[in-house]
Parts: C-alpha cells; sequence; structure tokens
C-alpha cells in the first residue's frame, strides 16, 4: 500500500510536465472546436503528429472515474482522455504502446481548482496499469504557456507565436459564425461553411504556421468572410445583442453548455461570446504585473541581482505581451472593414475597468477579473444583455455573479446565470426564453449599439 502511493506521487512530478513531442502524438481535448483544430494544425506544421480527441462521448467514463466533487470540465475532459485510450487500445490490440502518447492538458495556477485536473486525471490514468506510461502534457499559466521542453528550443518561441496566431483566427472564425448564423438565409448553412472553414484554416496552420506567414493565413480568412456574408439575408433586421461571460471552457464546448447560444438564437439572439485569447492575453499581463511588483520591491531593498533578473524578465514577459497584441490588431485590423465583429479589450483597459469602479482586483486573479470587466464593457457598449455560463459551484463565476448580479438588476440590463453540471435542467429553457423577452424588451427600449 505504502509502495503504492510513494508511486503515485512519483508519477505526478515524472509523468505530468513538458515533455518533448518528437515521435509522440499529441492528444488535444477539445475545448472550444475551432481553437483545438487549429492549435491542432499549428502543431502539425512544427513536425509534431497533434490530433483533436473526439468529445463528450466518453462522459459516462468521466463520471465513472470521478466523485462528482471535480468541476464539471475534469469529468468530461476525463472521459475524452479515457474513451480515445480505450479505443484506441481495442484498436491497436497488442501493438497499443501508451509511450506513443501525450495527452495535453494546461493548467493555471489557483486559488481555483484548473491546476489540479491533471494531477487527478493522472491518478485515474495510473490506476490502469496498461496506460500508465501515458504522459501528460501540461503547460502553466505560471509561464504563460511557454512551450520549453515541448517543442525544440530554438522553435519553441515561434511555435508560441504561431500558437497564440491560431487562437486569434479561431477566435475570428467563432466570431464570424455568430455574427452571421442569426441572419442567414437558409438554417444551416452557416454551421456547414465555419466546419468547412475551419478545416481549411486547419490546413493553412499546417502549411504555414511553422514559416508563419501570417499574411497567407489572413488573405485566406478574408475569403472567408467574404463567402460568409453571402449567406446573411440582409432583410433580416438587427438583433438584441447578448453577450456571454464566464468559465472558459462551459463557455466555449457547446456539448457542456448545451449549445447555450444556438438557444439563444433560437429566441431571437445575436451573441458575442468572451474570446479565448483574452485568457490568454490575462495570464501573460498578470505575469507582467508579477514582474513588475517583484522589480519594485527588489529596488525598495538594493538589491542588485533581483533587479537584474527582475528587468530582465519584464522586458521579456513585456515583450511577449506587446507582440500578442500586435499579431491581435494585425488580424482584427484586416477583419474588421469587411464585417462589423466584435473585438478584444486589451488587459490595461480592463484592469482599469475593475479599478475605476472598485469592483474587484486583479490582485484576487481568476476569470473573475474578466468576467466582471467584459460585463462592466458589455453594459458600456450597449448590449441588451448578459449571461454567464459556468460549472456548476465554479468559484471564479460564482464570484462574477455575486458582484454583477446587483449591478445589473440596478442598470436594468437583464442578467442571466446558467451553470451546468451535464444534467438537463427542465426550467432551463424557460429561463433563457424570458431571458430573452427581457432582452427584447431593452433592445425595443434602448436599441443596440454596433460592436465597437
Ligand atoms: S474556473 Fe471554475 S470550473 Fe475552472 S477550475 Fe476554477 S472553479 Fe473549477
Amino acid at each position: 500500500m505504502e509502495a503504492q502511493k510513494s508511486a503515485t506521487f512519483r508519477s505526478l512530478s515524472e509523468n505530468v510536465g513538458q515533455f518533448n513531442l518528437r515521435d509522440k502524438t499529441l492528444l488535444i481535448p477539445e475545448m472550444n472546436r475551432i481553437g483545438a483544430h487549429l492549435i491542432a494544425g499549428a502543431f502539425r506544421g512544427f513536425g509534431t503528429n497533434a490530433l483533436v480527441m473526439d468529445t463528450y462521448k466518453g462522459l459516462e467514463l468521466g463520471k465513472e472515474f470521478t466523485s462528482g466533487k471535480e468541476c464539471f470540465p475534469c469529468q468530461v475532459t476525463t472521459g475524452d482522455i479515457l474513451l480515445y485510450l480505450k479505443n484506441e487500445k481495442e484498436r491497436l490490440g497488442d501493438d497499443f504502446n501508451p509511450e506513443n502518447y501525450v495527452f495535453f492538458m494546461p493548467e493555471a495556477e489557483g486559488p481555483c481548482r484548473f491546476g489540479m485536473y491533471n494531477k487527478y486525471q493522472r491518478i485515474v490514468l495510473d490506476s490502469f496499469p496498461e496506460l500508465r506510461k501515458v504522459k501528460i502534457g501540461s503547460l502553466t499559466s505560471q509561464d504563460s504557456y511557454a512551450l520549453d521542453g515541448m517543442i525544440d528550443k530554438n522553435r519553441a518561441r515561434d511555435f508560441r507565436k504561431t500558437a497564440y496566431f491560431s487562437v486569434v483566427i479561431g477566435d475570428i472564425l467563432d466570431r464570424l459564425l455568430w455574427r452571421i448564423r442569426p441572419y442567414e438565409r437558409e438554417e444551416g448553412a452557416t454551421d456547414d461553411f465555419i466546419e468547412q472553414s475551419m478545416i481549411t484554416m486547419a490546413n493553412s496552420f499546417e502549411s504555414y504556421g511553422a514559416t508563419r506567414d501570417f499574411d497567407r493565413i489572413l488573405d485566406r480568412l478574408e475569403e472567408m468572410i467574404e463567402e460568409g456574408k453571402a449567406l446573411v439575408d440582409p432583410d433580416i433586421p438587427p438583433k438584441p445583442l447578448i453577450g456571454i461571460v464566464g468559465e472558459i471552457y462551459l463557455r466555449s464546448h457547446v456539448h457542456s453548455n448545451q449549445n447555450v447560444i444556438k438557444m439563444l438564437e433560437r429566441y431571437g439572439a445575436e451573441v458575442v461570446n468572451a474570446s479565448i485569447a483574452e485568457w490568454v492575453d490575462y495570464t501573460t499581463y498578470d505575469r507582467v504585473r508579477e514582474a513588475k511588483t517583484s522589480l519594485r520591491l527588489n529596488l525598495k531593498q538594493f538589491r542588485l541581482d533581483g533587479v537584474k533578473s527582475g528587468l530582465k524578465k519584464l522586458l521579456n514577459r513585456g515583450g511577449d505581451m506587446l507582440y500578442q497584441r500586435i499579431l491581435l490588431d494585425r488580424a482584427y485590423k484586416r477583419m474588421k472593414p469587411l464585417l462589423d465583429l466584435a473585438v478584444d479589450h486589451g488587459m490595461t483597459h480592463m484592469e482599469k475597468i475593475l479599478t475605476r469602479d472598485d469592483l474587484y482586483s486583479f490582485e484576487l486573479g481568476t476569470e473573475a477579473c474578466l468576467s466582471i470587466a467584459g460585463i462592466m464593457e458589455y453594459m458600456q457598449e450597449g448590449y441588451n444583455g448578459v449571461v454567464n455560463v459556468y460549472p456548476f459551484t465554479c468559484m471564479p463565476s460564482t464570484i462574477t455573479s455575486s458582484i454583477m448580479r446587483p449591478i445589473m438588476n440596478r442598470n436594468k440590463i437583464p442578467y442571466l446565470d446558467a451553470a451546468y453540471d451535464g444534467t438537463y435542467q427542465p426550467g432551463r429553457e424557460a429561463a433563457i426564453r424570458t431571458f430573452m423577452y427581457q432582452a427584447n424588451q431593452h433592445f425595443k427600449r434602448n436599441g443596440r449599439k454596433k460592436h465597437s
């Protein structure tokens, strides 16, 4: 019993981390569908055999090997990996070699539980003797998801840029979907078109990502936007504009959120979800803040070595932040003249909103920083309602709800908390229908603004 325990603890450090991906198959769980496929394309462009696993089909397995106390995304992704490996084992029989696979599961530093998913999943994989050698490849928000050790050192920085760009392009394709689907001439045409566009774009990242030929990728994206615009029926009048915030996995994973965007659209909404790039920007920004604090402290205490290393960190992280912003602006600047798409706000702006209204602090961290500032922005921009989408019991989203619900009530802007745990709540659709009725009333009284 003791020996088993120590083997498990050793496994947490030996089999979770940043492993070289050469000659391995990288298994990427699907969070938002487009982003996952684009990043897989980017990995393939850099020579890693990456694939996106089927999702949600293994939920029963996920529930069987969790206790129910974990956050819902942990249950879903545990099911995804177990089902994939089970099928792979059946397919390959004796040729199945667990050492060929790396399961991709990033993490974030506390204070909530995202840092624990991969540890828990390690324990689950270790409970199957034949899966003990499947590694878990983990990136951490602590170093802004740097890829040290996973990609060859001389290419890691290039890959990080391409990966970030794939996240931005994934966001734009998602925004194209939400922008045109409520106004489509033919039902289902937008979904088919976006699915096809996603495959084309993943191939573009595979072909041009490694050489960072981003202009070619943007040329293709421009063509897609033009093709997408042709699906719109210009006679359909503008609809109430609804903003979504919340926990990144749940608000992006259509199976887990029971396709909340489509349901809102069914009741007359046009929806904008918070982006994925926003989270990456936030982690980078947080590292910059951290570096500034440590530099200040070292300066105060006249620690020369500390000042030197602090300065270096600040320059590196500040450089990452700046480069990310340049890439993001470059993509949106090309797309904005073609179609009125929502644009991400800079982190400095988000922090200012929180400080200005004394609502929350970046010092406390978590996605609550983004969700609270995001709702304030939606309010200011004239959205007709906001939905906060999150896993049942999610800490940052519960904080968001407790702070923002009274403010939304005071400002008479429709607001809905939508918590999910995999069960179907009989009242959910009625709640969304009522929310959309209120949003329509708001729209009639106040109109709506274009995306800024
Ligand atoms: S953000 Fe919410 S769902 Fe995600 S780990 Fe933290 S508490 Fe769990």
